[in-house]
Protein backbone atom coordinates (compact mmCIF):
# COMPACT_ATOMS: atom_id res chain seq x y z
CA UNK A 1 0.00 0.00 0.00
CA UNK A 2 1.25 3.50 -1.06
CA UNK A 3 -1.00 6.08 -0.17
CA UNK A 4 -0.84 8.39 2.12
CA UNK A 5 -2.73 8.56 5.30
CA UNK A 6 -6.02 9.73 5.01
CA UNK A 7 -7.23 12.09 6.95
CA UNK A 8 -10.49 11.76 8.60
CA UNK A 9 -13.09 14.99 9.12
CA UNK A 10 -13.79 15.47 12.90
CA UNK A 11 -17.31 16.94 12.82
CA UNK A 12 -17.16 20.23 15.36
CA UNK A 13 -18.76 19.89 18.84
CA UNK A 14 -21.79 21.82 18.88
CA UNK A 15 -22.79 24.64 21.88
CA UNK A 16 -24.10 22.17 24.30
CA UNK A 17 -21.51 19.96 24.43
CA UNK A 18 -19.26 22.90 24.48
CA UNK A 19 -20.76 23.83 27.54
CA UNK A 20 -19.88 20.75 29.42
CA UNK A 21 -17.02 20.03 28.68
CA UNK A 22 -13.60 19.80 30.99
CA UNK A 23 -15.59 20.39 34.29
CA UNK A 24 -14.13 18.83 37.09
CA UNK A 25 -17.12 18.26 38.68
CA UNK A 26 -20.47 17.14 36.90
CA UNK A 27 -22.75 20.07 36.30
CA UNK A 28 -25.79 18.72 36.57
CA UNK A 29 -26.72 15.80 39.77
CA UNK A 30 -26.48 12.85 38.40
CA UNK A 31 -26.97 9.95 40.79
CA UNK A 32 -23.63 8.37 41.78
CA UNK A 33 -23.49 4.75 39.77
CA UNK A 34 -23.12 2.51 42.46
CA UNK A 35 -20.26 -0.14 41.31
CA UNK A 36 -19.30 -3.53 43.01
CA UNK A 37 -17.36 -5.22 43.31
CA UNK A 38 -15.51 -1.46 43.95
CA UNK A 39 -13.24 -0.25 40.76
CA UNK A 40 -9.34 -0.15 41.70
CA UNK A 41 -6.53 2.32 41.10
CA UNK A 42 -3.56 1.89 41.47
CA UNK A 43 -2.36 5.40 42.74
CA UNK A 44 1.78 6.56 42.61
CA UNK A 45 2.70 8.88 45.27
CA UNK A 46 6.63 9.19 44.39
CA UNK A 47 9.75 7.93 43.08
CA UNK A 48 10.73 4.53 44.46
CA UNK A 49 7.45 4.21 46.43
CA UNK A 50 4.98 1.29 45.48
CA UNK A 51 1.96 1.59 43.81
CA UNK A 52 -0.88 1.81 46.62
CA UNK A 53 -4.35 -0.14 45.52
CA UNK A 54 -7.42 2.46 45.92
CA UNK A 55 -11.10 1.81 45.73
CA UNK A 56 -13.08 4.08 44.21
CA UNK A 57 -17.46 2.67 45.31
CA UNK A 58 -19.22 5.34 43.43
CA UNK A 59 -18.66 7.33 40.38
CA UNK A 60 -20.71 10.63 39.13
CA UNK A 61 -21.19 10.47 35.18
CA UNK A 62 -21.32 13.77 33.73
CA UNK A 63 -23.42 14.20 30.59
CA UNK A 64 -21.31 12.85 27.94
CA UNK A 65 -19.03 10.97 30.23
CA UNK A 66 -18.17 6.82 29.75
CA UNK A 67 -16.95 4.46 32.54
CA UNK A 68 -14.90 2.40 30.65
CA UNK A 69 -13.61 -1.02 32.32
CA UNK A 70 -9.71 -1.87 31.11
CA UNK A 71 -8.93 -4.58 29.50
CA UNK A 72 -5.58 -4.07 28.65
CA UNK A 73 -3.28 -1.32 29.51
CA UNK A 74 0.38 -0.59 28.26
CA UNK A 75 2.91 1.40 30.19
CA UNK A 76 4.28 4.21 28.02
CA UNK A 77 8.13 5.36 28.41
CA UNK A 78 6.49 8.39 29.91
CA UNK A 79 5.59 7.03 32.51
CA UNK A 80 8.95 4.79 33.46
CA UNK A 81 10.49 8.85 32.98
CA UNK A 82 7.46 9.82 36.07
CA UNK A 83 8.22 6.53 38.19
CA UNK A 84 11.81 7.08 38.34
CA UNK A 85 11.63 10.96 38.76
CA UNK A 86 13.26 12.17 35.29
CA UNK A 87 10.67 14.50 35.35
CA UNK A 88 7.68 16.16 37.69
CA UNK A 89 4.26 15.38 38.15
CA UNK A 90 1.17 16.36 40.19
CA UNK A 91 0.90 13.46 42.87
CA UNK A 92 -1.11 11.68 44.31
CA UNK A 93 -1.64 9.92 40.46
CA UNK A 94 -3.02 7.20 38.85
CA UNK A 95 -0.71 7.35 35.52
CA UNK A 96 -1.43 5.19 32.18
CA UNK A 97 -2.81 6.84 29.01
CA UNK A 98 -2.68 3.98 27.03
CA UNK A 99 -5.52 1.18 27.30
CA UNK A 100 -8.70 -0.43 25.51
CA UNK A 101 -11.08 -1.48 27.63
CA UNK A 102 -15.36 -1.88 27.30
CA UNK A 103 -17.96 0.78 28.01
CA UNK A 104 -20.20 -0.54 31.05
CA UNK A 105 -21.75 3.03 31.78
CA UNK A 106 -22.68 5.93 29.98
CA UNK A 107 -23.84 9.81 31.08
CA UNK A 108 -26.15 11.39 29.29
CA UNK A 109 -25.87 11.86 25.16
CA UNK A 110 -22.04 10.09 25.42
CA UNK A 111 -20.95 9.78 21.71
CA UNK A 112 -18.07 8.61 19.73
CA UNK A 113 -15.45 11.14 18.11
CA UNK A 114 -17.75 10.94 15.00
CA UNK A 115 -20.85 11.94 16.90
CA UNK A 116 -22.58 8.40 17.00
CA UNK A 117 -24.02 7.38 20.17
CA UNK A 118 -22.11 5.17 22.05
CA UNK A 119 -23.60 1.67 23.69
CA UNK A 120 -22.36 -0.21 27.13
CA UNK A 121 -20.09 -2.93 25.87
CA UNK A 122 -18.29 -1.10 23.11
CA UNK A 123 -14.67 -1.94 23.06
CA UNK A 124 -13.24 1.35 22.73
CA UNK A 125 -10.16 3.47 23.00
CA UNK A 126 -9.56 7.31 23.77
CA UNK A 127 -8.00 10.11 23.35
CA UNK A 128 -4.89 11.09 25.98
CA UNK A 129 -6.24 14.66 26.37
CA UNK A 130 -9.48 15.94 27.59
CA UNK A 131 -10.03 19.36 25.59
CA UNK A 132 -12.95 22.16 25.49
CA UNK A 133 -12.97 22.25 21.99
CA UNK A 134 -13.79 26.34 21.62
CA UNK A 135 -10.90 28.05 23.31
CA UNK A 136 -8.61 29.39 20.84
CA UNK A 137 -6.01 26.84 21.17
CA UNK A 138 -8.96 24.09 20.40
CA UNK A 139 -9.96 26.41 17.57
CA UNK A 140 -6.47 26.37 16.13
CA UNK A 141 -6.47 22.80 15.87
CA UNK A 142 -4.31 22.01 18.44
CA UNK A 143 -6.87 20.27 21.12
CA UNK A 144 -4.17 18.84 22.74
CA UNK A 145 -2.71 22.62 24.23
CA UNK A 146 -6.49 23.41 25.16
CA UNK A 147 -6.53 26.16 27.71
CA UNK A 148 -7.85 23.92 30.32
CA UNK A 149 -6.51 20.56 29.04
CA UNK A 150 -6.68 17.82 31.15
CA UNK A 151 -4.47 14.31 30.65
CA UNK A 152 -5.09 11.07 31.55
CA UNK A 153 -2.70 9.24 33.47
CA UNK A 154 -1.16 12.92 34.25
CA UNK A 155 -3.80 14.48 36.73
CA UNK A 156 -3.19 14.58 40.41
CA UNK A 157 -6.19 12.46 42.16
CA UNK A 158 -9.29 14.99 42.71
CA UNK A 159 -12.73 13.84 44.32
CA UNK A 160 -14.85 13.54 41.54
CA UNK A 161 -12.12 11.85 38.84
CA UNK A 162 -10.54 9.63 40.52
CA UNK A 163 -10.24 6.93 37.59
CA UNK A 164 -8.58 9.32 35.68
CA UNK A 165 -5.31 6.53 34.51
CA UNK A 166 -5.22 3.66 32.83
CA UNK A 167 -3.96 1.75 35.32
CA UNK A 168 -7.06 0.86 36.95
CA UNK A 169 -9.88 -1.26 36.67
CA UNK A 170 -11.94 1.17 35.04
CA UNK A 171 -11.28 4.55 33.73
CA UNK A 172 -13.95 7.19 34.06
CA UNK A 173 -13.81 8.87 30.28
CA UNK A 174 -14.48 12.77 30.15
CA UNK A 175 -16.97 14.68 28.44
CA UNK A 176 -14.48 16.32 25.36
CA UNK A 177 -12.78 13.14 25.22
CA UNK A 178 -11.62 11.52 21.73
CA UNK A 179 -13.71 7.92 22.20
CA UNK A 180 -13.34 5.68 19.35
CA UNK A 181 -15.15 2.39 18.72
CA UNK A 182 -12.56 -0.60 17.98
CA UNK A 183 -12.83 -4.09 16.26
CA UNK A 184 -14.25 -6.31 19.16
CA UNK A 185 -12.17 -9.60 18.19
CA UNK A 186 -8.11 -8.17 17.76
CA UNK A 187 -5.94 -8.98 20.48
CA UNK A 188 -6.37 -5.73 23.27
CA UNK A 189 -2.44 -6.33 22.36
CA UNK A 190 -2.75 -4.55 19.23
CA UNK A 191 -5.31 -1.80 20.42
CA UNK A 192 -4.01 -0.68 23.80
CA UNK A 193 -1.02 1.51 22.71
CA UNK A 194 -3.13 3.31 20.09
CA UNK A 195 -4.19 5.72 22.41
CA UNK A 196 -0.66 7.34 22.87
CA UNK A 197 2.61 5.52 20.88
CA UNK A 198 0.89 5.35 17.59
CA UNK A 199 -1.34 8.12 17.32
CA UNK A 200 1.09 10.08 17.84
CA UNK A 201 3.19 8.19 14.95
CA UNK A 202 0.18 9.35 12.83
CA UNK A 203 0.78 13.04 13.96
CA UNK A 204 4.48 12.92 13.36
CA UNK A 205 3.98 11.94 9.77
CA UNK A 206 1.44 14.36 9.50
CA UNK A 207 3.56 16.85 10.34
CA UNK A 208 6.68 15.76 8.05
CA UNK A 209 4.29 14.88 5.23
CA UNK A 210 2.63 18.68 5.47
CA UNK A 211 6.08 20.29 4.20
CA UNK A 212 7.11 16.91 2.11
CA UNK A 213 5.57 14.27 -0.06
CA UNK A 214 6.33 10.66 1.57
CA UNK A 215 5.68 9.04 -1.59
CA UNK A 216 9.22 8.21 -2.37
CA UNK A 217 11.05 10.14 0.16
CA UNK A 218 14.02 8.80 2.20
CA UNK A 219 12.96 8.57 6.11
CA UNK A 220 15.38 8.57 8.98
CA UNK A 221 13.76 7.41 12.20
CA UNK A 222 16.14 7.42 15.16
CA UNK A 223 14.96 5.57 18.08
CA UNK A 224 13.05 2.42 17.78
CA UNK A 225 10.44 2.12 20.15
CA UNK A 226 6.78 1.98 19.57
CA UNK A 227 6.67 5.11 17.85
CA UNK A 228 9.55 4.73 15.71
CA UNK A 229 8.89 1.30 14.68
CA UNK A 230 5.06 2.82 14.34
CA UNK A 231 6.55 5.86 12.12
CA UNK A 232 8.77 2.99 9.91
CA UNK A 233 5.98 0.85 8.52
CA UNK A 234 3.60 4.38 8.33
CA UNK A 235 5.92 5.61 6.10
CA UNK A 236 6.97 2.41 4.43
CA UNK A 237 2.91 2.14 3.56
CA UNK A 238 3.02 6.22 2.24
CA UNK A 239 5.48 5.24 -0.51
CA UNK A 240 8.68 6.39 1.70
CA UNK A 241 12.08 4.22 2.00
CA UNK A 242 12.80 4.20 5.54
CA UNK A 243 16.23 4.16 8.07
CA UNK A 244 16.28 3.45 11.30
CA UNK A 245 18.58 4.45 13.78
CA UNK A 246 18.83 2.11 17.34
CA UNK A 247 21.73 1.57 19.44
CA UNK A 248 20.37 -1.85 20.68
CA UNK A 249 20.68 -4.37 17.69
CA UNK A 250 17.32 -6.41 18.86
CA UNK A 251 15.43 -3.13 17.85
CA UNK A 252 17.13 -2.96 14.79
CA UNK A 253 16.25 -6.24 13.65
CA UNK A 254 12.87 -5.38 14.77
CA UNK A 255 12.89 -2.28 12.77
CA UNK A 256 13.60 -4.43 9.42
CA UNK A 257 9.98 -6.08 10.12
CA UNK A 258 8.22 -3.05 10.58
CA UNK A 259 9.54 -1.67 6.80
CA UNK A 260 13.38 -0.43 7.23
CA UNK A 261 14.82 -0.85 3.92
CA UNK A 262 18.57 0.04 6.50
CA UNK A 263 19.16 -0.12 9.77
CA UNK A 264 22.30 1.94 11.75
CA UNK A 265 24.18 1.68 15.06
CA UNK A 266 24.61 5.27 15.99
CA UNK A 267 28.24 4.45 17.26
CA UNK A 268 29.20 3.19 14.28
CA UNK A 269 31.64 4.94 11.71
CA UNK A 270 30.06 6.06 8.51
CA UNK A 271 30.81 4.01 6.07
CA UNK A 272 31.02 1.20 8.11
CA UNK A 273 28.26 -1.93 7.35
CA UNK A 274 26.48 -0.59 9.96
CA UNK A 275 26.94 3.11 9.26
CA UNK A 276 24.65 6.12 8.43
CA UNK A 277 26.31 6.74 5.33
CA UNK A 278 25.68 2.35 3.82
CA UNK A 279 22.38 3.22 4.75
CA UNK A 280 21.50 5.93 3.33
CA UNK A 281 23.27 4.84 0.09
CA UNK A 282 20.77 1.78 0.19
CA UNK A 283 17.91 4.23 0.89
CA UNK A 284 18.62 5.93 -2.21
CA UNK A 285 20.11 9.44 -0.85
CA UNK A 286 20.17 11.73 1.76
CA UNK A 287 16.40 12.14 4.12
CA UNK A 288 14.31 14.50 3.35
CA UNK A 289 11.74 13.50 6.46
CA UNK A 290 13.52 12.87 10.03
CA UNK A 291 11.28 11.33 12.96
CA UNK A 292 13.31 12.09 15.84
CA UNK A 293 11.43 9.58 18.35
CA UNK A 294 14.12 8.81 21.02
CA UNK A 295 14.76 12.54 22.41
CA UNK A 296 18.50 12.15 22.73
CA UNK A 297 20.34 15.18 21.97
CA UNK A 298 22.80 13.49 19.94
CA UNK A 299 19.99 12.27 17.96
CA UNK A 300 18.65 15.19 17.53
CA UNK A 301 21.63 17.25 16.26
CA UNK A 302 22.04 13.96 13.66
CA UNK A 303 18.60 14.29 12.29
CA UNK A 304 18.85 18.04 12.08
CA UNK A 305 22.21 17.71 10.64
CA UNK A 306 21.55 14.97 7.92
CA UNK A 307 18.82 16.48 6.30
CA UNK A 308 18.35 17.23 2.54
CA UNK A 309 17.75 20.67 0.86
CA UNK A 310 14.11 21.40 1.78
CA UNK A 311 14.04 18.60 4.11
CA UNK A 312 11.42 18.25 7.51
CA UNK A 313 12.61 17.14 11.02
CA UNK A 314 9.75 16.00 13.44
CA UNK A 315 10.83 16.16 16.85
CA UNK A 316 8.67 13.85 18.89
CA UNK A 317 10.97 11.90 21.20
CA UNK A 318 11.83 15.08 23.53
CA UNK A 319 8.96 14.93 26.65
CA UNK A 320 12.09 14.91 29.11
CA UNK A 321 14.30 17.29 30.18
CA UNK A 322 17.52 16.83 28.28
CA UNK A 323 20.90 18.85 27.41
CA UNK A 324 20.23 22.05 24.64
CA UNK A 325 21.24 20.72 21.51
CA UNK A 326 23.49 23.13 19.32
CA UNK A 327 21.66 24.64 16.80
CA UNK A 328 23.34 25.89 12.93
CA UNK A 329 21.26 28.52 12.07
CA UNK A 330 23.25 29.38 8.88
CA UNK A 331 23.27 25.45 7.76
CA UNK A 332 19.46 25.44 8.91
CA UNK A 333 18.54 28.44 6.85
CA UNK A 334 20.91 27.49 3.72
CA UNK A 335 19.52 23.91 3.65
CA UNK A 336 15.96 25.47 4.22
CA UNK A 337 15.39 22.81 6.35
CA UNK A 338 11.71 22.64 8.64
CA UNK A 339 12.61 21.66 11.94
CA UNK A 340 8.63 20.88 13.90
CA UNK A 341 7.94 19.59 17.23
CA UNK A 342 4.93 16.97 17.41
CA UNK A 343 3.70 16.55 20.97
CA UNK A 344 0.68 14.63 21.64
CA UNK A 345 -1.97 14.34 18.63
CA UNK A 346 -5.55 15.79 17.41
CA UNK A 347 -8.22 13.14 17.61
CA UNK A 348 -8.13 12.70 13.63
CA UNK A 349 -5.02 10.90 14.35
CA UNK A 350 -6.13 9.06 16.53
CA UNK A 351 -8.75 7.98 14.24
CA UNK A 352 -6.55 7.46 11.34
CA UNK A 353 -4.41 5.12 13.84
CA UNK A 354 -7.49 2.92 15.10
CA UNK A 355 -7.60 2.63 11.26
CA UNK A 356 -3.98 1.78 10.39
CA UNK A 357 -4.06 -1.18 13.12
CA UNK A 358 -7.55 -2.51 11.64
CA UNK A 359 -6.18 -2.58 8.07
CA UNK A 360 -2.39 -3.30 8.55
CA UNK A 361 -2.07 -5.86 11.31
CA UNK A 362 -1.44 -8.48 9.27
CA UNK A 363 1.11 -6.59 7.22
CA UNK A 364 3.00 -5.75 10.28
CA UNK A 365 4.14 -7.36 13.20
CA UNK A 366 1.87 -4.97 15.61
CA UNK A 367 0.96 -7.68 17.76
CA UNK A 368 4.39 -8.49 19.05
CA UNK A 369 4.74 -5.19 20.00
CA UNK A 370 3.72 -6.01 24.14
CA UNK A 371 5.63 -8.10 25.71
CA UNK A 372 5.54 -9.60 29.10
CA UNK A 373 2.42 -8.59 31.05
CA UNK A 374 1.59 -7.58 34.55
CA UNK A 375 -0.85 -7.76 36.74
CA UNK A 376 -2.34 -4.88 37.64
CA UNK A 377 -1.41 -5.30 41.29
CA UNK A 378 1.92 -6.03 40.27
CA UNK A 379 2.23 -2.92 38.74
CA UNK A 380 5.11 -1.93 39.86
CA UNK A 381 6.95 -5.25 38.74
CA UNK A 382 5.56 -4.58 35.24
CA UNK A 383 7.00 -0.90 35.12
CA UNK A 384 11.19 -2.47 36.34
CA UNK A 385 9.89 -4.48 33.03
CA UNK A 386 9.22 -1.32 31.09
CA UNK A 387 12.34 0.45 32.58
CA UNK A 388 14.53 -2.61 31.40
CA UNK A 389 13.63 -2.25 27.69
CA UNK A 390 13.18 -5.61 26.63
CA UNK A 391 9.75 -5.65 25.13
CA UNK A 392 8.53 -2.17 23.54
CA UNK A 393 5.10 -2.05 25.28
CA UNK A 394 4.41 -4.24 28.39
CA UNK A 395 1.03 -5.06 29.34
CA UNK A 396 -0.93 -3.88 32.47
CA UNK A 397 -3.99 -6.05 32.56
CA UNK A 398 -6.55 -5.78 35.76
CA UNK A 399 -7.28 -9.67 37.63
ZN1 LIG B 1 2.56 8.02 26.31
ZN1 LIG C 1 -9.75 24.24 24.49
Amino acid sequence: MTTALPRTAVPPRTTDQEARVASPTPVASPAALPLDPAPTAMVWLEPDRPHEAVAVPSVVLAPGDALVEVELATICGSDVHTTRGDRTAPAPLVLGHEQVGRVVALGPGAVAVDGTPLAVGQRVVWSLTVSCGDCATCRRDLPQKCGSVRKYGHERLVTGWELSGGFATHVHVRSGTAIVPVEADLPAGLWAPVSCGTATAVAALDAAAAIVPLDGAVVLVTGAGLIGLTATALATDAGARVVVVDPDPARRRLAVRFGAVATVDPTAAPDSDDGLGTAFSVAGGAPLVAVEASGSPHAVASALAELGVGGVAVLVGSVFPAPAVPFDAESVVRRLVTVRGVHNYAPRHLVDAVRFVEERHAAWPLDGLVGETAALRDLDAGIAAAAAGGSVRVGVRPE
